[in-house]
């Protein structure tokens, strides 16, 4: 693969594939980790003489065609604002993906300018299945530059149009976000040092149970929390009441339970829990054991002896994954449980990888600094489908000679 010092950049434009999908609260950024993730790769191209036109998504526009998705948003106006003060200098923004607004965005760009194109999911025909469909937007994309950097990770297991067959048509290059996540998971896949702890908590175990079944040819414990957790305690014969359930996937974890227990890979399950008499953030709650939960209860966080038990079992960890929040962190009253297993990991010396939009969200809104960590992954879905041992389209893209 490719880095950015490979290309001659200076004078030309580069299209930049970044991840600028930040959290929003209307039009407010309430998390700019990945706007500020993006910004080394851009300074980087803009020192050396580039025309930087980064090309990113945000959110799930809706409308069957560019003009009712452009209506509807999200824009990236307020990111280009953001990416603006970050940079320290305008950035501005096209209001069209790869039309007449990119091509005199891309002309009027000097050597060391960075411009930013409109939600690249404004054009339907980027997260098209049919490849033809993505292939008109790929030639309009890659039209407006001579160059293309891939550098938006939380996008890369995507077969998009802007992350997957752009790079086809472009001499590219991987952009240092892209290198460091690589690196880092190539790390946790390769030779981890032992004892490798994974935490996998989030809310829901169909979207994990794929991830865990390949964890248990790599890691040696599994600590399962959060919303999975219910399910898993409920396919070994427990009351979970009204608690988030799968009982679809209720036999697959059974199979999980049983492979681990052959592989000799110890499997954590929460031995109390925190019932709430309902989903809000100031509903009454009690703990309760895990083998004696209420049925008119929901459980929102792991109880005080999980929490301890979590952090025991990460003491010794020299190697941790975590993804996913252990309880309903959003809600104050149900935080304890992320943070205990949020502070065992920040005291590890280890390597410590965080991942998951929500996993590093809830880090920071506890107020744990980024150092805390080892490495905090942008992409939740790309990070967990790496070590899935999958081929992520975007970076068999990059990957391969152009
Ligand atoms: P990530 O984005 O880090 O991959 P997920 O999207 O899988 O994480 O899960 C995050 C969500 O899981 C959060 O919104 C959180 O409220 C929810 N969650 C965590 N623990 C619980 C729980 N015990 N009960 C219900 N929901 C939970
Ligand atoms: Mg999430």
């Amino acid at each position: 693969m490719k880095s950015i010092t490979d290309l001659e950049v200076g004078g030309r434009v580069v299209l930049l594939r970044a991840d600028l999908n930040v959290p929003l609260d209307g039009t407010v950024i309430t998390d700019d980790g990945r706007i500020r993730a993006s910004v080394p790769t851009i300074t980087a191209l803009a020192a050396r003489g580039a025309r930087v036109l980064v090309c990113a998504h945000l959110g799930r526009p809706a409308g069957s065609n560019f003009a009712a998705r452009a209506a509807g948003g999200p824009s990236l106006r307020p990111v280009a604002g953001r990416l603006g003060e970050l940079l320290g200098r305008p950035v501005p923004l096209a209001d069209d993906v790869a039309g007449p607004a990119a091509a005199r965005l891309a002309g009027s760009l000097g050597d060391g300018d960075v411009g930013l194109l409109e939600n690249v999911r404004f054009e339907p025909a980027e997260t098209s299945k049919d490849d033809a469909t993505r292939a008109e937007l790929a030639g309009r994309l890659a039209a407006l530059a001579t160059l293309y950097v891939g550098d938006g990770f939380g996008a890369l297991h995507r077969k998009h149009a802007s992350v997957y067959d752009v790079p086809g048509l472009l001499p590219h290059a991987a952009g240092e976000l892209v290198e460091a996540e690589v690196a880092v998971l190539r790390k946790l896949t390769e030779n981890p040092e032992r004892p490798y702890v994974v935490v996998l908590g989030g809310a829901k175990p169909s979207d994990k149970l794929a991830v865990i079944a390949s964890l248990l040819d790599k890691a040696d414990r599994l600590i399962i929390g959060g919303g999975m957790a219910y399910t898993f305690l409920a396919a070994q014969g427990h009351e979970v009441g009204r608690s988030l359930l799968e009982n679809d996937q209720i036999g697959n974890v059974k199979d999980v339970l049983a492979r681990a227990e052959r592989r000799r890979v110890e499997i954590v399950l929460p031995i109390d829990l925190v019932g709430a008499t309902r989903f809000a953030a100031d509903a009454e709650h009690d703990v309760y054991p895990a083998d004696a939960f209420p049925a008119d209860r929901e459980s929102l966080d792991m109880g005080p002896r999980t929490r301890e038990l979590f952090a025991a079992k990460l003491a010794d960890a020299k190697t941790v994954f975590w993804n996913g929040p252990v309880g309903v962190f959003e809600f104050p009253a149900f935080a304890a449980g992320t943070r205990a297993v949020a502070q065992a990991i920040s005291e590890l010396p280890g390597l410590t990888v965080v991942g998951g939009g929500d996993s590093a969200a809830a880090v920071r809104q506890l107020n744990f600094p980024d150092s805390a960590f080892g490495h905090i992954s942008t992409g939740g879905g790309a990070s967990l489908e790496y070590l899935e041992g999958k081929t992520l389209p975007g970076l068999a893209a990059l990957e391969a000679d152009r």
